[in-house]
């Protein structure tokens, strides 16, 4: 039941194999791909069917770009890889995954002793929200609601936040229907997600409402 938390959910994957989610929302799902088998054979079924629909589309109802899009994403196979582009690490020398190849990484900031977080910058999409948490353990992050979608890849640790334990490898989607959401770093280890934001979260707590326009997410 809990393994349904630590996937993107299927309209997710659907947005994705269509190309209809923000490049940092996109740079996100590829982390989870690259390690993920059984996300990648839902993402092949819906660009079986995507395919499919093409075929049965007179050539004038699809605009180039998209099936420049369609091509482009059959050519690269499995999960896109980026693996030509310089390996990424964070200012502590933490290794990011390939996926993240050609991405900017921030220095570390403090907003509290125990948490940490780093400004993503996706080539081309510089504006996205995309950050890495460095979250102490024993920390909980501060509660927040989501307005639109918000995916967080588990890349070290592990954290629970009421509906499942989460450790590296997970993707945890939520959106409006997920409030006040209270994720909790479990075990010794310090947790280091990366999380893309489509909106600004609405944070309730104080701490959260310090650390919103520090972020600027
Ligand atoms: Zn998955």
């Amino acid at each position: 039941m809990t393994e349904a938390f630590k996937h993107p959910s299927d309209e997710t994957l659907q947005r994705y194999a269509c190309g209809n989610l923000r490049p940092g929302l996109a740079m996100v799902m590829r982390v989870h791909l690259g390690g993920c088998p059984s996300c990648r054979a839902t993402l092949r079924r819906f660009e079986a069917v995507g395919g499919a629909l093409l075929d049965d589309l007179p050539p004038a109802g699809i605009s180039a770009a998209l099936l420049e899009k369609v091509f482009a994403r059959i050519d690269s196979g499995e999960a896109p890889q980026e693996a030509r582009a310089a390996p990424v690490f964070t200012a502590d020398g933490f290794a990011l995954p390939a996926a993240m190849a050609g991405c900017k990484v921030g220095p570390w900031r403090f907003v509290h002793p125990k948490l940490r977080w780093a400004r993503v910058e996706v080539p081309g999409a510089e504006q996205d929200r995309v950050i890495l948490l460095k979250i102490a353990a024993g920390f909980a992050a501060p509660a927040h609601g989501h307005g639109g979608l918000e995916l967080t890849q588990v890349l070290a640790g592990g954290f629970s936040d009421g509906r499942a334990q989460y450790e590296p490898g997970d993707l945890i989607e939520a959106d409006e229907s997920l409030t006040d959401h209270e994720p909790r770093v479990t075990g010794d280890e310090d947790c280091l997600c990366l999380a893309a934001v489509e909106k600004p979260l609405r944070i309730r707590s104080l701490l959260g409402r310090l650390f919103q326009p520090l972020m600027g997410i």
